[in-house]
């Protein structure tokens, strides 16, 4: 039969849980108690008896993880050495994410390829040479932003991740999301669009709209890959991205260099 908490242990309990949702950790498991756990249960029972003075008030916690640094390490940490999906057998180097952790502005993209598999960070290839370029458009410089993508490993010769790749890796990302929180986000392509969003709809009806994720505000825009591609989107690419700098208080006149 299931035990039923005290009180001072299911406050202990509670605080530690929003220690945790501080740091952006919103999943918990079940796992059966064992003696550990008794103990564990009764060493916070003694720290809530011997800091309350009067009863009612709540022990002292680890101080809550303000530092983003801190807490982008923590998830960091909590991912590791991933063998999650099957990416990570063709992985050279795992791609966490890179930037301001106070940025106003977070580019969410797909996933990593040979480049930034090759030097452990995003857009650094010919995509990210394109992405550096529209972001110094906007009157912005790469440090000012947020960089990431739904998968943190390179899918084999650059295919789509697939759903289940997404679906295991996401969490992080929103963890970092979480941490960053940026006033704007701007997801990539449709990979990103989708699977931020949990819609399945084409780039034409994804773009041109404010959708409101988490803390922040979400637009769609081309992938720089496919803008390399048909370079003819790249003006409707400026119209996204000019809804952004709106949106953030940006002004700049300069038009992103092919
Ligand atoms: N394409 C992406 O989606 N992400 C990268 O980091 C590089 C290319």
């Amino acid at each position: 039969m299931p035990k039923s908490l005290d009180s001072a242990t299911k406050q202990q309990l509670a605080a530690r849980v929003d220690y945790y949702r501080e740091m952006g950790i919103y999943d918990f498991y079940r796992r059966p108690a064992d003696e550990g756990t008794e103990l564990a249960l009764e060493a916070m029972k003694k720290t809530a008896t011997e800091s309350t003075s009067p009863a009612s008030k709540p022990a002292k916690l680890p101080p809550v993880i303000q530092d983003k640094t801190a807490a982008l390490k923590a998830i960091r940490a909590d991912i590791g050495d991933c063998t999650r999906c099957r990416l990570h057998k063709g992985r050279t180097n795992l791609v966490f994410g890179v930037g301001n952790v106070n940025a106003d502005l977070m580019f969410v993209g797909e996933g990593p390829g040979a480049d930034e598999d090759a030097q452990g960070e995003p857009f650094v290839g010919r995509a990210g040479q394109l992405l550096n370029n529209m972001i110094s458009a906007m009157g912005l410089k790469r440090e000012d932003v947020y960089i990431a993508n739904v998968v943190k490993c390179r899918p084999p010769g650059n295919r789509t991740p697939e759903k289940d790749e997404c679906d295991t890796c996401a969490p992080f990302l929103m963890r970092q999301i979480n941490v960053i929180k940026p006033k704007v986000i701007v997801a990539l392509g449709a990979v990103a669009a989708k699977n931020l969003l949990a819609m399945n709809d084409s780039m034409a009806n994804l773009r041109g709209r404010w959708y409101d994720f988490k803390d922040s505000k979400l637009l769609v825009t081309y992938h720089p890959a496919y803008l390399l591609r048909d370079p003819r989107q790249k003006k409707e690419a400026w119209k996204d991205l000019q809804m952004a700098m709106k949106e953030l208080g940006l002004s700049s006149t300069k038009k992103p260099a092919e």
